[in-house]
């Protein structure tokens, strides 16, 4: 079997679709967590809030919608028809703040299904939307996102999108709820573990065996060991649990994401090259990051 995997610096921009051989391709398009950043400090690992871009088996797939999303959306409008899946971790304004901004949504041609999984109620996302969307947060309303339909399931269910991609979830242990995503192709799997802090032993256990044997492991590294004891239930974990996690689990490629709002360039700079005395090859994600696999 192809274990190739590689991860490059190359620019958001130019093909959409991998190469005969890539079995997932994912581009990050915003790592930030909590509220965008921009500014000198952030111009390498980038300013950007959540969101990802995965084609998995030829399949477009969008984990969340935050500032990121703004220039998915223009990226994707090249493109001619589209749909798609955006898969929600959850509704935090990090994490939906890029959807009043992202042009698909508000295209008549679209199909663009934003499924969630961290409420109860199978009209609350799509409610939480509307209150985003309304006066005066907001001057568009929701109705004007016309591409848009809104999906329900329950994190812990493996979900199975129109496209015929069945992507398994899991609850997380964050403040409302928020879900994890697992993506296989092929023998190629990728995992998203963001908005998740570490330290329920029966959540941690499960999230082990989740992403066991992962090829990429992006993780909520918000924090590190040094500073954590400040942000304790805060909803978020540690780079250094994230190794800890990803060797149990036997990740291949753990990438750190959900940055914090005070991290320089140089402070990341730092963060990885210490994860990297601990496990070579562990990277901090940044805006525009391409990984293949
Ligand atoms: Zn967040
Ligand atoms: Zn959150």
């Amino acid at each position: 079997m192809n274990r190739r995997l590689t991860a490059a610096t190359t620019p958001a921009a130019g093909r959409r679709h991998p190469r005969h051989g890539e079995r997932i391709s994912l581009r990050l398009w915003g790592v930030r967590g909590s509220l965008p950043t921009p500014g000198p400090a952030t111009v390498r690992y980038g300013g950007d809030t959540i969101c990802f871009e995965l084609i998995v088996g030829g399949n477009r797939v969008v984990v969340d919608c935050g500032s990121g999303g703004r220039a998915l959306g223009r990226a994707l409008m090249a493109e001619g028809p589209l749909d798609f899946d955006i898969l929600f971790t959850h509704s935090h304004l990090d994490h939906v703040c890029g959807l009043p901004f992202f042009k698909p949504a508000y295209h008549g041609g679209s199909h663009v299904r934003l499924w969630a999984g961290h409420l109860k109620d199978a009209n609350a996302h799509r409610e939480a939307i509307e209150r985003l969307m309304s006066p005066p947060l907001f001057p568009v309303k929701p109705t004007a996102l016309t591409g848009c339909r809104f999906r329900q399931f329950h994190a812990g269910e493996t979900i199975v999108l129109p496209c015929g991609l069945a992507v398994d979830t899991i609850a997380l242990n964050h403040p409302g709820g928020s879900t994890g995503y697992r993506f296989s192709h092929d023998g190629a799997v990728v995992c998203v573990i963001t908005d998740h802090e570490h330290g329920v032993p029966e959540i941690d256990a499960a999230v082990t065996d989740f992403v066991r044997g992962a090829d990429v492991m992006l993780y909520d590294a918000a924090y590190t060991d040094a500073d954590y004891g400040h942000y304790r239930g805060w909803g978020h974990s540690t780079w250094e649990e994230g190794i800890s996690l990803a060797t149990r689990a036997g990740v291949r490629l753990p990438v750190m994401i959900h940055h914090d709002i005070y991290r320089t360039d140089e402070a990341l700079d730092e963060i990885q090259a210490a994860a990297q005395r601990l496990m070579p090859g562990v990277v901090a994600g940044f805006d525009g990051m391409l990984i293949k696999i």
